[in-house]
Order: structure tokens, then C-alpha cells, then sequence
């Protein structure tokens, strides 16, 4: 039955990421509590809530049916119904179905609450070591080659810490086209399986961490927070050198060698050294 604390609410409850002890009793209180839970995979939600004991009646809502259902569950709402919106893993709406409910919600005066936990975007950034003041979250890249490199080119000049979500089929990719928009120099963090057995939390240049993903097929598994330094004065620093490398290379060299070379010796991104005159 909905407390006073929960009916007519809507609660957004952040899940785990990988440990299931990251459920706080506070949403185990408000999951058992609600009179639904809406939830992206009910198969996978039904196990979550089993490990914990709750019985509550679960509702698909997935990115095919949000906008569609969004009306009937407000109304459920403004009737005094109490519901939980969870996703598969982490906090819902971060790269996650949600802000269309949500948005319904608010927009129709409905009390929407969260229940805060873990994000593996927090999670990556609060072990990175990289700047965490200013930080972009750029969520998936997208999965063509040639938008996910325009993508990545028009970030290239960005100061604050990037962040990514990746999955184990396209890292190697990702990190690929990072060397080649922000210079293989560019330090990052590649950090996998947060809160889980084979956690592990990489640092290094993008050629030092794509040269590890290559050398052991096991860092190539799994799920990727990606986590990039913003160009700051390292960068800058980094594409003088490269520009001046190419000046000198181009005098002697094909201006495609040249800037491949000087790229592979200053760290800086080849496509920025191109036709360069030193800075
Ligand atoms: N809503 C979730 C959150 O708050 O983190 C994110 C959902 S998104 C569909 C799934 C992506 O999050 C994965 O592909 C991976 O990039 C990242 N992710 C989720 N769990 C992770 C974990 N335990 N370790 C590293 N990355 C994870």
C-alpha cells in the first residue's frame, strides 16, 4: 500500500549497476511500496525485485511504448496511484528509457521524486582521476563509422572531461577514432564492469589503452564508461609540437605522410596538423 510518501508519486529509482548491494533500503522501501513498478525489461526487473523479496506488479515501458502509455500512467498518478520507474541498470533516463513519463508527469502537476543510486557515469567519474569540476557526458556515440568520427571531430577542441558509454563490440573502434580526432597522446580512462567481479579501471594515453585492449581480448569485454581529458594546455602543447613536426616532416615528405608521422610523434590529432604552419 502507498504511504503518505509515496501515493500520487512518481518515483525514479536508480538501480544497480552491477552489485546488488548497491540497492539502498530506501528504494527497496519505495519498489515494495509502490503499486507498480515501471520497468524497461520486466523479465530482468522481476529477478532484481525477487533477489530482495518484492512482490510488486510490474509494466513494460521501453522507448516503443513510453510516449503511448505516458497519458494512462498520469492518470493512475492523479488518481493516487504510487509508481516506481526503474531502468535495467543504473539511474533511468541516463542513456535510459524515462524523460517522456517524466515530462508527462511534471507537466500534468504529478509529484516526481528520485530515489538516487548509482549511474555508472558518477561511478567512472568519482575513480577517473580526470578533472570532475566541468564534465560533458556524450552517452553512446553513434553506431556509423562516419557520424560517430563527426561526432567525435566536432569535441575535439572541448576543455572539459568527456565522458562515453560504450559497449564490448565497438570499443576498439571507439578508441580508434579517438586517436584519430584528439591525438592518440590524449590521456583518458577506460573504466569496465564497475562494481563487479572483473572491474577494472584503466589510465593511459589512447594509444597505450587501445594497445592494452589489443593485447588481452579479456579488457575487451564487458560494459565501458570511456573517459577523456578535455583539450586543455597538455593538448594545446601537444599540437604545437605536432605543427612545428610537421613543418619540418613536410618540407621533405608527401603533406599525408608528414602529418600521419608528426601525429604518431607529438600525440597531437593528424587532422589538425594538416597544411599547418608551426604555432
Ligand atoms: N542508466 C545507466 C546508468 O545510469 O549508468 C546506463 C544505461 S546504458 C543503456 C548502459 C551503458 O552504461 C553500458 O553500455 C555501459 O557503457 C554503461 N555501464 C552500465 N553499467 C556499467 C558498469 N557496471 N561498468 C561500466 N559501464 C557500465
Amino acid at each position: 500500500m502507498p504511504g503518505p510518501e509515496t501515493a500520487g508519486t512518481l518515483h525514479v529509482v536508480a538501480t544497480p549497476i552491477g552489485n546488488l548491494d548497491d540497492l539502498s533500503p530506501r528504494a527497496q522501501r519505495i519498489l515494495r511500496e509502490v503499486d507498480a513498478v515501471c520497468a524497461e525489461d520486466t523479465r530482468h526487473s522481476r529477478q532484481l525485485l525477487a533477489h530482495f523479496g518484492i512482490a510488486t506488479p510490474l509494466l513494460a515501458l521501453h522507448e516503443h511504448n513510453e510516449e503511448q502509455l505516458a497519458g494512462r500512467l498520469v492518470a493512475r498518478l492523479q488518481g493516487g496511484d504510487a509508481l516506481a520507474l526503474v531502468s535495467d541498470a543504473g539511474t533511468p533516463l541516463v542513456s535510459d528509457p524515462g524523460y517522456r513519463l517524466v515530462r508527462a508527469a511534471r507537466r500534468a502537476g504529478v509529484r516526481v521524486s528520485p530515489v538516487p543510486g548509482p549511474s555508472a557515469l558518477v561511478a567512472a567519474l568519482s575513480v577517473a582521476g580526470l578533472a570532475s569540476d566541468r564534465f560533458v557526458f556524450e552517452g553512446f556515440l553513434p553506431a556509423k563509422a562516419a557520424a560517430r568520427r563527426e561526432r567525435l571531430a566536432g569535441l575535439a577542441a572541448e576543455p572539459r572531461t568527456l565522458i562515453f558509454y560504450e559497449s564490448s563490440h565497438r570499443i576498439a573502434d571507439t578508441l580508434d577514432d579517438m586517436r584519430a580526432s584528439f591525438g592518440g597522446g590524449r590521456p583518458a580512462v577506460l573504466a569496465r564492469e564497475l562494481t563487479k567481479l572483473f572491474e577494472t579501471v584503466l589510465d593511459g594515453s589512447l594509444d597505450q589503452l587501445a594497445a592494452a585492449l589489443a593485447a588481452d581480448p579479456n579488457q575487451r569485454r564487458g560494459e565501458f564508461v570511456v573517459l577523456v581529458e578535455g583539450a586543455g594546455d597538455a593538448a594545446d602543447a601537444r599540437l604545437a609540437h605536432g605543427r612545428r613536426v610537421y613543418a619540418l616532416l613536410a618540407a621533405h615528405l608527401p603533406p599525408s605522410t608528414a602529418a600521419r608521422l608528426a601525429a604518431e610523434l607529438s600525440g597531437a590529432p593528424r587532422k589538425a596538423l594538416y597544411g599547418q604552419e608551426p604555432a
